[in-house]
């Protein structure tokens, strides 16, 4: 085992450890919730140490870059289980219905109909959650939350799709906790059982408020090298 393999698999229970131990404390009593590692931006042989110590869902913001360095790594580990947790445009629809196992940012109409058709046409079945702009900032994605029940009943009924959870990234720079109260809420009015909310600065306030899934990036990968820190 080199150093980065052992220096994952630290940080890998460190966070585990964090994850346990809030939802014990504050969680929902009988789920499981489920730690996403994000290795966006991260190469293949950085998300390896990771798979070989055990961990087995992640996430990528992407299509992109998930197809160019998932593939491979699935050859070897067959039993991932990938969720797109970035911005999806229609005319990526056909490979991330063919690579995600997981598509968190359903966010309208259009591309209720493109995955509709695309799983019909394959037979693949995504599990599909919701993004909601929760805190109604202009330049984030996800539907608003006064249109979220309508879209998730418009989504089943007018669009096939069956629809398992919400998900939210909340403002920055204020507290997180009013933002995943409201998504709670809007997850009960519109019936979907999955709550997809934190990150490495927020994911203990998030299960906190009901989360199952919480997507964390930095604190096991490290810093993401930013465009201005390649410069
Ligand atoms: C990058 C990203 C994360 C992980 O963020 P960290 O702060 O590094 O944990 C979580 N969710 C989404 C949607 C992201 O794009």
């Amino acid at each position: 085992m080199d150093g980065s393999e052992s220096n994952a698999g630290e940080r890998l229970a460190t966070i585990r450890a964090a994850v346990e131990r809030a939802h014990k404390r504050f969680g929902p009593p009988a789920s499981h919730v489920e730690l996403i590692a994000v290795s966006k931006t991260f190469p293949a042989d950085a998300v390896l140490p990771f798979l070989e110590a055990g961990q087995r869902v992640f996430g990528e913001n992407r299509v992109q870059e998930a197809k160019d360095k998932w593939p491979g790594l699935r050859e070897r580990f067959a039993d991932v289980e990938l969720h797109l947790i970035g911005p999806l445009q229609t005319n990526k629809v056909k490979d991330a219905v063919a690579l995600f196992d997981v598509i968190e940012t359903l966010d309208r109409d259009k591309l209720a109909v493109a995955l509709s058709g695309e799983m019909q046409r394959t037979g693949r079945q995504p599990k599909l959650f919701v993004q909601v702009n929760i805190g109604g900032e202009a330049q984030k994605s996800g539907i608003a939350p006064d249109e979220t029940v309508a879209f998730v009943a418009r989504s089943r009924e007018e669009h096939g799709l069956k629809i398992d959870g919400l998900m939210c990234i909340p403002p920055d720079g204020v507290p997180p906790g009013p933002y995943f109260a409201h998504l709670a809420v809007l997850a009960r009015e519109a019936g979907v059982a999955e709550l997809s909310m934190g990150m490495s600065s927020d994911f203990e306030v998030a299960i906190g408020m009901g989360a199952t899934h919480v997507r964390v990036g930095s604190a096991l990968f490290g810093h993401r090298p930013t465009p201005a820190d390649m410069a």
